[in-house]
Order: C-alpha cells, then sequence, then structure tokens
C-alpha cells in the first residue's frame, strides 16, 4: 500500500508540470503536509473527530456605530484556542475550539486551518466535508463562497479548493466533475438546472454511496469555468429565492465536487520511472479508479425564525429549516458521542451528508466552521451558535474558565500582524505576476515589430536598388544601341567625332555610376542602423529578464523570510500554550494543597466548593443550583471569613459567580452576603479578594434596593477606601462600575457625595487604563443625570456636586478622548450639567462651553448632538456668552 501511494505522489508532482508548462510563473507547487502544523497534527492524531474552527467577523459600518459605547460580546485568545463571551462587564464564559479566527484572520488563513486538511484527503481517495454554521449575516458565504476576483486575497473556500484540486489532479488520467444545489424546505433544487426542483437522495446499502442521479453534474477542465459555474448557481440562487419569496439566508447551498482519479498500480509506477507511458505495459488488473467526494455546506441562518410569530407557508418554513438543522445538530452530537445509532434519515440534508461523515468509513474528515459576529445585541444567537459548535467538538471537552489572560497579547498582536503580511503577500505576489507577464508581452511585442519593420525595410531598399539598376542597364543598352546606329550611319564617316561623343558619354556613365555607388551606401547604412537597433532590443530583452530574475529572487527571500517568522510565532505561540497550561496546573495542584491542609467539618464542603469550580468547566447553570442545594448559601458565605486565605479566595469566586446571575442576587443580599463582601474590603488586604469582592459588589449593585443597603452599610467608604490603596487596573475598574452604578441612583445623591463617592470616583483616573476611565465617566454621566432631574423637579438648586467636587476639569479634558466608551458619558454629563443655570458660569470659565458647542456641531451620534443643540438654544447664559463670542451653533 504504501508503495502506491508513494508512487501516486511522485505521478502528482509530474503531472503538475506536465500540465501547464508556459505557465511556469503561477504554477507554484502547493506546499502540502507542509501548512500550520497543528492543524495538520491535530487531523491525523484524532481521525474522524468533526474538527471546529469560531470566525469572528468584524464590526459592520452599522454596528461601528451603533455599538460604539459597548464592548463586543466575545473576547478571543486565538493562542489559546480560547473564546470568552461575556456575560455582563465582569463576566464571561470561556470555551475552546480547534481553531480561533479573530476578525483579522485572512481568507488564507482560514482555508489553510479549516479547509486545506480536507481537500487533501479529499485528493488521498476520502469523502469530506466542510459546513458553515452561524447567524444570518456574520460571514458564512463571506467564508466559503467569494470568488475574490476584484481582490486576490479574499478569494472564498470553495474557490481556493478548487485551485489545490487543479494542482493535484492531472486531466489526461483523472475527472474533477462539479454540481451545486440548494435544499430549501426539504426539497433538493438544481442550481445549476433551475427547471430541475425536486431531486431525489438515492442510497445504495452496499456500498453506502449517496447519490444525486437526477442532479446536473458538470466536469470542470480549468478554474475559470469553475468560477463561471459559481457565478451561474449563484444567479439561479437569487432568481429561484425570488420567485419563491424567500432570502437566501434560509436555504442551505450544497456544492458537491467529484473527484475521480486512476490510481497506478505497482506495474504502471515501474514503467513510468522508466519514461515510458503507463499504457505501454500491459497490466494484468484492471485500472483502479479512487473516487471521492468534497461536500461544500452554506447552511441556512441558525437564527431562530420561528420566535417571529409568523404562519402558513413561513411556519412551514421554520419547520424545515429547523428540521434540517437540528436533524445536522443531533447527528454531530450522536457522532461525537460515538453513539450507536446516527438518525442520518431524519433530514434530507443529514441523509445528504451520510457518506461524508465518515463513521461508516471511519476515514471521512468534517471541517465546521461556525461564525458569528461582534454585537452585544445578537449575544443570544452568538451564544447558541457556540454552543452549537461545543456540542459538534464532543460535550465533555467543554472548559468554562474564569480567570483572564492579559499576558496573551503579545503572540495576539504577532497573529494579527502575521495574518495581515500573508494577506499583503499574497497581494503582492499576484501584483509581481502580473508585471512579470506585461514586461514578457511588452518586450515580446516590440521584438517582433523591430524584426518586421527591418524586414520591410530590407524588402524596400532591394526593390529601389533593383528598380535603379534595371534603370541603369537600360539606358546603357540604349547608348549601346545609339552608338552601333552612329557608327552604321554612312554620314558619319569622321572618324575623329567618334571619340569626343564617348567621353561625354563616359563622363555620365561616371556620374551615374557614382550615384549609384552613393544610393549603394546609404542603403548598407540603413542596413546596419537597423542591425543595431536589433542587437539593442535584444539586449533589453535580456535586461528585462535580469530583471524578471531579480524579482523572483526578492519574491523567494520574502516567501522565505514568512516562512520563518511562521515558524517563529509557531514556537512563541507553543511556548505560551506551555506557560498557559503550567500556570493551570500549577493553580490546581495549589488548590489542592490548600485544602488538604484544612481539617475538621469543613474539608468536604471546602472540597465541595473547589470541585464545583473545577467542574463548571461545562458551564451549564444546573450546577450553579446543585451548589446551592448541596452546599447551602450560608455555609459558602461562612467561608468567606475562613482563616485560610486560600479558601475565602475560592469562597469570593464562588459568590462573585452566583452574583453574576440576577435570579440569585435576591437570595445572597438576604443571607447577608452583601455584609459579607463589604467586609472583605474592609479586612483583607489581598488584591484578589478586592477585586473579586469588588466585581461581585459591582453586580449586585444593578439593583436599586442593594443600592440603598449598599449605602445604609457604609458601602461608599468602603469602596473609597479601596479606591485609594488599589494599584491592580482590574480592581480599579470594578470598584469605579460599582460606584457608577450607585452614582445613577436619584434617592443617593447627597449620601453618595457627602461620603466622599464622587472624590474617590476622580481619584480613580490617577491609573491611565481607559477601562477605568469609561467607569469613572459613566458614573459622572449617572451622577450628572440624576441631579439635572432633581434639579428640573425642583428638588436641587445650587451648583452641582461635581463641579463643587472638582469634576469639571477632568470632565472638559475628556470630552474629544478619543475612546468612545469615555467621550460619550462624558458627552452626556455635559449636556446633562448644562441643563441647570446654576452650573452655567462655571462651565463658562471652566471651558465647557466649547466643548458643547463642539458636540452641538460635531458629535457623531444623532440624539446627542441634538441634545447638545436644545440645551445650548434653552439656556439664556449661554446664549449670552455665545453672542458675545460671536459663536453660532
Ligand atoms: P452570511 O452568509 O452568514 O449571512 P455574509 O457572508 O453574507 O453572511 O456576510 C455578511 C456581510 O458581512 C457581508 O457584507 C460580508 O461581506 C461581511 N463579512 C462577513 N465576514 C467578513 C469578514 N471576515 N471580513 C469582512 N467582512 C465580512
Ligand atoms: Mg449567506
Amino acid at each position: 500500500m504504501s508503495t502506491s501511494s508513494q508512487g501516486s505522489s511522485t505521478n502528482r508532482n509530474a503531472n503538475r508540470n506536465s500540465l501547464k508548462p508556459s505557465s511556469n510563473v503561477k504554477s507554484k507547487p502547493i506546499q502540502r503536509r507542509t501548512t500550520t502544523a497543528s492543524a495538520v497534527k491535530d487531523h491525523t492524531t484524532v481521525p474522524g473527530r468533526v474538527r471546529v474552527a469560531v470566525r469572528l467577523r468584524p464590526r459592520n459600518a452599522e454596528e461601528l456605530v451603533a455599538d460604539a459605547d459597548f464592548a463586543d460580546c466575545v473576547e478571543l485568545q486565538p493562542e489559546l484556542k480560547r473564546l470568552k463571551l461575556r456575560k455582563n462587564n465582569w463576566d464571561g464564559e470561556t470555551y475552546e475550539f480547534d481553531e480561533v479566527l479573530t476578525e483579522f484572520a485572512s481568507q488564507k488563513r482560514v482555508y489553510e486551518v479549516v479547509a486545506r486538511p480536507v481537500v487533501e484527503s479529499v485528493l488521498d481517495g476520502y469523502n469530506g466535508t466542510i459546513m458553515a454554521y452561524g447567524q444570518t449575516g456574520t460571514g458564512k458565504t463571506y467564508t466559503l463562497g467569494r470568488l475574490g476576483e476584484e481582490d486576490t486575497a479574499a478569494r472564498g473556500i470553495m474557490v481556493r479548493a478548487m485551485e489545490d484540486i487543479f494542482a493535484d489532479v492531472s486531466l489526461e488520467s483523472d475527472s474533477v466533475s462539479v454540481s451545486y444545489l440548494q435544499l430549501y424546505m426539504e426539497t433538493i433544487q438544481d442550481l445549476l438546472d433551475p427547471s430541475n426542483d425536486n431531486i431525489a437522495i438515492v442510497e445504495d446499502p452496499k456500498t453506502n454511496d449517496v447519490s444525486l442521479p437526477g442532479a446536473t453534474l458538470v466536469e470542470i477542465r480549468d478554474q475559470q469555468s469553475f468560477v463561471e459555474l459559481l457565478r451561474l448557481g449563484e444567479a439561479h440562487r437569487f432568481a429561484a429565492n425570488t420567485k419563491l419569496n424567500t432570502e437566501s439566508s434560509r436555504s442551505h447551498a450544497i456544492l458537491m465536487v467529484h473527484v475521480k482519479r486512476s490510481v497506478k498500480g505497482r506495474d504502471a509506477s515501474h514503467s513510468s520511472e522508466n519514461g515510458n507511458h503507463p499504457h505501454m505495459v500491459k497490466s494484468l488488473k484492471p485500472p483502479i479508479v479512487r473516487k471521492a467526494k468534497l461536500v461544500v455546506v452554506d447552511l441556512a441562518g441558525s437564527e431562530r425564525i420561528d420566535k417571529s410569530g409568523s404562519e402558513g407557508h413561513m411556519l412551514e418554513e421554520a419547520k424545515s429549516i429547523n428540521l434540517s438543522l437540528s436533524a445536522l445538530g443531533k447527528c454531530i452530537n450522536s457522532l461525537a458521542e460515538n453513539s450507536a445509532h446516527v438518525p442520518f434519515r431524519d433530514s434530507k440534508l443529514t441523509r445528504l451528508l451520510r457518506d461524508s461523515f465518515g463513521v461508516l468509513t471511519g476515514t471521512a474528515r468534517t471541517s465546521l466552521i461556525i461564525t458569528i459576529g461582534p454585537s452585544p445585541r445578537h449575544r443570544g444567537e452568538t451564544a447558541s451558535t457556540i454552543m452549537f459548535g461545543q456540542r459538534a467538538m464532543k460535550v465533555e471537552n467543554m472548559i468554562k474558565l474564569k480567570e483572564e489572560f492579559d499576558y496573551k497579547s503579545l503572540s495576539r498582536r504577532l497573529d494579527i500582524e502575521l495574518d495581515k503580511l500573508i494577506m499583503e503577500h499574497e497581494r503582492q505576489q499576484k501584483a509581481f505576476e502580473d508585471e512579470i507577464e506585461r514586461l514578457a508581452t511588452e518586450a515580446q511585442h516590440r521584438i517582433s515589430e523591430a524584426e518586421r519593420n527591418y524586414v520591410e525595410s530590407l524588402e524596400k531598399e532591394r526593390s529601389k536598388y533593383q528598380k535603379d539598376y534595371m534603370e541603369s542597364i537600360k539606358k546603357l543598352e540604349e547608348k549601346f544601341v545609339m552608338n552601333q546606329r552612329k557608327n552604321e550611319d554612312p554620314h558619319m564617316k569622321s572618324n575623329t567625332e567618334i571619340p569626343s561623343i564617348t567621353a561625354e558619354e563616359m563622363a555620365d556613365l561616371k556620374k551615374m555610376l557614382q550615384k549609384e555607388t552613393l544610393l549603394r551606401k546609404a542603403a548598407e547604412g540603413e542596413t546596419n542602423n537597423l542591425k543595431i537597433q536589433v542587437a539593442e532590443l535584444k539586449q533589453s530583452e535580456a535586461s528585462a529578464k535580469i530583471e524578471i530574475s531579480k524579482l523572483y529572487k526578492i519574491l523567494e527571500e520574502e516567501s522565505h523570510q514568512k516562512e520563518k517568522l511562521e515558524g517563529e510565532i509557531a514556537i512563541l505561540q507553543s511556548q505560551l500554550l506551555q506557560l498557559g497550561l503550567e500556570a493551570d496546573e500549577t493553580r490546581r495542584h495549589l488548590d489542592r494543597g490548600g485544602f488538604s491542609k484544612e481539617v475538621g467539618g469543613r474539608d468536604s464542603l471546602t472540597s465541595q466548593i473547589k470541585h464545583q469550580q473545577q467542574v463548571s468547566g461545562n458551564g451549564e447553570k444546573p450546577s450553579i443550583a446543585k451548589l446551592f442545594e448541596q452546599v447551602g448559601l450560608q455555609k459558602i458565605l461562612s467561608l468567606l471569613e475562613s482563616e485560610d486565605a486560600d479558601v475565602r479566595i475560592h469562597a469570593v469566586k464562588v459568590v462573585a459567580n452566583l452574583a453574576a446571575e440576577e435570579t440569585n442576587q435576591g437570595k445572597i443580599v438576604e443571607a447577608g452576603g452583601l455584609t459579607s463582601l463589604l467586609m472583605l474590603l474592609k479586612t483583607t488586604q489581598d488584591e484578589t479578594i478586592h477585586r473579586v469582592a469588588a466585581g461581585a459588589i459591582a453586580n449586585l449593585a444593578m439593583n436599586e434596593t442593594n443600592q440603598e443597603l449598599i449605602m445604609a452599610q457604609g458601602g461608599i467608604s468602603l469602596l473609597s477606601m479601596t479606591a485609594a490603596n488599589a494599584e491592580d487596573p482590574q480592581t480599579l475598574r470594578m470598584v469605579a462600575g460599582a460606584i457608577a452604578n450607585l452614582c445613577g441612583n436619584d434617592k443617593l445623591q447627597t449620601e453618595l457625595r457627602g461620603e466622599g463617592g464622587i472624590k474617590a470616583l476622580l481619584g480613580m483616573v490617577r491609573c491611565r487604563h481607559p477601562d477605568v476611565h469609561a467607569q469613572v465617566a459613566r458614573g459622572i454621566a449617572n451622577f450628572a443625570k440624576c441631579e439635572s432631574r432633581a434639579s428640573s423637579q425642583g428638588m436641587k438648586s445650587g451648583r452641582s456636586f461635581l463641579i463643587e467636587d472638582g469634576a469639571l476639569p477632568w470632565i472638559v479634558q475628556n470630552a474629544n478622548n478619543e475612546a468612545s466608551s469615555i467621550r460619550r458619558h462624558i458627552e452626556l454629563a455635559l449636556c446633562h450639567l448644562a441643563q441647570h443655570e446654576a452650573n452655567a458660569r462655571d462651565m463658562i470659565s471652566g471651558g465647557a462651553l466649547w466643548e458643547l458647542v463642539r458636540i452641538s456641531r460635531d458629535c457623531s451620534r444623532e440624539d446627542i448632538k441634538t441634545l447638545a443643540h436644545r440645551t445650548l438654544a434653552s439656556s439664556p447664559s449661554f446664549q449670552a456668552e455665545m453672542r458675545r463670542l460671536r459663536l453660532s451653533h
């Protein structure tokens, strides 16, 4: 077996060269088996498992505006292959995937990690499937179907897969054919022949092959006709959907590529090594043909269309789309769990994919790419997409981590840089190739033109010369005849006359001869000139060739450097990963060490909590409920006062996790958790405890009743104290977040200020971290809003507490901060402050008026701009000042 596979790969190379002899510039050998090491490695070590990658789409124009104030709902850690789904400002859940592709990932990289291993195994004779799953608009079609004709770097998986296939097969002995289908409401339509709109699936019980005999199957011989075919299919898909009044996002698009290769037996490989044609040797065995199928599926949008309360057709549609998608989910689950029965028969989609899933043969490869968007408004859909991907990876693989890994940002930056380089490199390469081709054609063109000119002029000169020559001969002959006649004339007897006439003629002849000579010399000169020109042209062609080979060298060097860079990054990444793993290991080790020190009744309780922390990896809510039942909140809270610092840290983390869920908050407060958390701020010096406790308090402080409780228990002075002592930006962010929440409560204004809340908030800007500043800005905006409400109701008079406590300079300074999360809050705060005449004088002298005018003119948020405009218009003091300064707005 191994000999035959080696033989076939040698043939592959030979075929590749023989296929495109003239375009050696373009036919770079594809680098099989040298792609991103991890992808290939994983494929060989874990055969049969569905590989799952997640890809984040960059913010689109609408999201850039509408979500400007909010963080993305996910945070990617590509170097750890992890994704964190944010629950709120402080909390999130982390999941692992086979590949995590950020919004910077190039199409090339996506192809290499998601699709290339599948394409390679198809070329080796196994079936393969590549699927994209995700909410409409998250980039499924972008990932799979982009043709990239305007930008080479934008080509999607389908086009790149076909390129790799063509680079590897021989069109003499192999064949590649394609079907393109749409599955809508459990009906299969032919995208290559729209009249063919109900295609049956046929399963061969013996071979387990699935086929669609009714579908159009087009044999493809070059890349261009494949691209044409895709375009045709897309046009038909659009037309069909217009007719059915649906959108393409509700149907599944399925591309099937059948690769049929002739496998040369041992005899044949022997003959081809001798340079003979394989058919010359009579093989005793019939030729073996190896068939494989690549299926690329652009799935329907995963959003639940049934929740829109649809009826009739829509409802039917919703059911059928969910039928195929949910059947797919079930099959993936069963496959992941190795269960005996996989419910392939439940839907057309799963029947169609049956032989591509590989359980039956154990050899097929399946890659799933799930696509997600960054918007926090679609958090629900994004979460369910992630869960689909996680199930596909095997349920028990799911990992939930609560720690943040800030030190990974270096590697992330390198990764982004690498992707940019890859993209740029691909573009440059294309540009180089185009330029070289252009130069070569131009040189060829110029040479042939010069040659043509040369031949033409030569011909012209020659015929002119010949004509002149003939004329001279004619004249000479005439003269000769005349002379003879004269000689014969009887009247001309005098012999003396003859020599005189001959002398004249001689002179004439001489002149003519001289003229002829001159003409000939001129022609020769012309010819020489032309010869020199041709030589020059040849030389310039040679120098163009040198130029081309220089360009080649540069190109080679570049790709060499890129490879080196990739290698270095791979090493860095593996080191980082190792570090991360070691850190996890050490922590776990420490955890174990910690609780083994515990004695007595608490021992079991502590270990239960720690155990829970570890298994809460599966991210399911029941575990939290279970924790409540098994351990009892009261007991968990009692651990907050444990002697053992390690236990205290664990306990506070558990409480913080519980506090992140709204449903638990009431119970925690009732059981005295809030008091305990506040106490922790006072009694311990541990930074981690401060950070986690402040986070929990911030979460609890989202609710009005709790805000009042926090105040009543002296929370502000405790938070202020923590704010004054903490160094860690994350701790400060949590504390600022908690105070910011309190600032939004109308009833607490005076007390909050009285206990130094505003000063504490302002004090935290000493930490330069933008997240801290954003929370401070949010607190100020909240406070200003409550104040302006109170003053419009006549409940507050006099200057704003914010101004009295000295917040104005910072506000003015940051009104145009480049971080939108800071700027937006400040803009709002300024508008609120300006609504109260008592603040006008300070605002004018502090420079706030200028900022307000700017906001009313330039703010990109239309609502804030209008608010600033209205505020300015309604304030007599501002109006007067603006008149004085001759400002208009
Ligand atoms: P889907 O097929 O999942 O509905 P599309 O592929 O049509 O989503 O993508 C929706 C929009 O987002 C398109 O305008 C597409 O160009 C853009 N888009 C998707 N993914 C990316 C990406 N990775 N980078 C840039 N633009 C993207
Ligand atoms: Mg799409």
